[in-house]
C-alpha cells in the first residue's frame, strides 16, 4: 500500500483553493503536479550551480555538467537502456517525435507506408502526415473499435514488405487504452518496419523496459511524470541513431566546423544542439527517483484502484457515458452527459474546486469516431484519493442538475 497522507504532503500545490474550494487535481493526463523533492532541486539548481555545460572548465560548469550527465544515467537505468547515449534529451514528446520523422525524410521514399492508429494524440500524427508529403510515402491507419482499442482483426493486414515504419502510443491520451504494443512490435518484426512508441501517457503509470520491448524508439515528457515541462527524452537504437542525420545544426553537436565542411559530433550530443534545458533534465532524473521510491508496481495497483471506483461512481449518474472502456487501461476517465455540453461541465465543476479537460484532447479523429464534440476527462494520479472522486461526482451531479 501506499502512504497516501505522506505522499499528499509532499505536493504543496495539493493543498491550494481554487474558487474557495479545496483543489481536486484531475487534470494529470494533461501535466502532473510537482512534488517539494523536485522543486528543491531546481531552486537548488539556480541558487548553487547554475551554468552552462559541456564546455566549461570552470568548477560550476563541471558541477551541472555532473549532474546533468547523473540525470541522463538515471533515466537510462529507469528504462533499462543498453548504451547511455542513446538516450537523447529533449523538450518533450513531441521535440522527440519530430527529431525522428525529420530524420527519416531521407530514409523514406515514395511508394513506403507508415502505419500510425487511430488513437494517436495530434504530435504523433502530425509530424508524420508531414514526412508523407515531403518523401511521397503513404500513411495507413489502424482503425479502432467502440470499446477505444485498436482493432487487432484490421491490424495485421496493415503490415506489408512497404510498412517501414509504425507510430503508436502506448497509452491513449483520450481514453487511457493500454495499446497491444507487444503484438504490434513483432508483427513489426515480421516485415522490417521500425516502432516509435509514444510514451507520454504511459510512462507516468507503467515502468518500460525498452530492451525487453525491443522497439526501437520511445518517447516521453517529464512534466506528466512529476518533472518540470519543457523536458523529455528520446531514447533510440543506436544504429537508427547513427543512421538518423542531425534535426538542428547549431552548437554542442558538431566535431569541427569550417566553411567547407562541417562534421557532427557523436551520439548523443549529435542530437542535442544548443544549450539544453539543464534544471529541467536534473529535475527530470529526481522526479524518477521520487516515483520509484513509491514504486511502479504500487503506484499502478492504487491508481487502478481509484480508476475502477470512480467508473463505478460516476456510472450511477444517469445519462452518463464514458468512452473507452478496454479492460487494459490507465486510471483515465472520459465522459459525457446526454444532452449536456463537455465544456459546460468542465466550467461548473470548475467553480467548485475540480479541475478537468475537456474537449478533444488534442485526439479529433477519436471524437469523430463517436461524433462528439469532445469528452469530460478525469485522469487520476497515485496522489489523488477516494474522497477527492466523490467531490468529482457530487459536482458533475451539480452540473447536471443546473444544466438540465
Ligand atoms: C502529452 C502527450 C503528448 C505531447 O507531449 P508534450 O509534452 O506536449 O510534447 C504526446 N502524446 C501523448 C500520448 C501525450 O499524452
Amino acid at each position: 500500500m501506499i502512504d497516501i497522507d505522506k505522499i499528499r504532503k509532499d505536493f504543496p500545490i495539493l493543498s491550494r483553493k481554487v474558487n474557495g474550494k479545496p483543489l481536486v487535481y484531475f487534470d494529470n493526463a494533461a501535466t502532473s503536479q510537482t512534488p517539494q523533492q523536485v522543486i528543491d532541486v531546481i531552486v537548488d539548481y539556480y541558487q548553487n550551480y547554475n551554468a552552462n555545460i559541456h564546455r566549461g572548465v570552470h568548477s560550476l560548469s563541471q558541477e551541472a555538467t555532473d549532474a546533468y550527465e547523473e540525470a541522463r544515467e538515471k533515466i537510462r537505468a529507469h528504462f533499462n537502456v543498453k548504451h547511455k547515449e542513446e538516450i537523447i534529451f529533449t523538450a518533450g514528446t513531441t521535440h522527440g517525435i519530430n527529431l525522428v520523422a525529420n530524420g527519416f525524410s531521407s530514409l523514406i521514399k515514395k511508394g513506403d507506408e507508415v502505419l500510425v492508429s487511430a488513437l494517436e494524440h495530434h504530435s504523433n500524427i502530425v509530424p508524420w502526415q508531414m514526412l508523407c508529403e515531403r518523401t511521397g510515402a503513404k500513411l495507413k491507419v489502424i482503425p479502432m473499435t467502440q470499446e477505444g482499442e485498436l482493432d487487432k482483426l484490421a491490424f495485421a493486414e496493415l503490415f506489408t514488405e512497404k510498412t517501414k515504419l509504425v507510430f503508436v502510443n502506448h497509452v491513449s491520451n483520450a481514453l487511457g487504452t493500454i495499446n497491444p504494443i507487444k503484438e504490434i512490435i513483432a508483427k513489426a518484426k515480421e516485415v522490417g518496419a521500425a516502432v516509435l512508441l509514444d510514451g507520454a501517457q504511459a510512462a507516468p503509470h507503467i515502468k518500460a523496459d525498452v530492451q525487453v520491448l525491443d522497439v526501437d524508439f520511445y518517447v516521453v515528457s517529464a512534466h506528466k511524470m512529476c518533472g518540470p515541462t519543457g523536458v523529455g527524452i528520446l531514447y533510440g537504437k543506436k544504429d537508427w541513431l547513427e543512421k538518423l542525420p542531425p534535426y538542428q545544426g547549431g552548437g554542442e553537436m558538431i566535431d569541427q566546423v569550417t566553411f567547407e565542411k562541417t562534421t557532427y559530433a557523436g551520439l548523443p550530443h549529435k542530437f542535442e544542439a544548443g544549450t539544453p534545458n539543464i534544471c529541467g533534465g536534473i529535475a527530470f532524473g529526481v522526479a524518477l527517483d521520487y516515483m520509484n521510491e513509491i514504486g511502479f508496481d504500487k503506484i499502478a495497483a492504487y491508481e487502478h484502484e481509484l480508476l475502477v471506483y470512480g467508473t463505478q461512481e460516476l456510472l450511477k449518474i444517469e445519462g452518463l457515458r464514458i468512452y473507452g472502456t478496454s479492460a487494459e487501461k490507465t486510471a483515465v476517465i472520459s465522459f459525457n452527459i446526454e444532452g449536456l455540453h463537455p465544456y459546460d461541465i468542465g466550467t461548473i465543476v470548475d467553480k467548485l474546486g475540480v479541475a478537468v479537460r475537456t474537449g478533444h484532447h488534442c485526439a479529433q479523429p477519436i471524437m469523430d469516431y463517436y461524433k462528439i464534440p469532445g469528452t469530460v476527462r478525469a485522469s487520476f494520479s497515485f496522489y489523488n484519493t477516494k474522497e477527492e472522486i466523490d467531490v468529482l461526482v457530487e459536482s458533475v451531479k451539480k452540473a447536471k442538475m443546473m444544466l438540465s
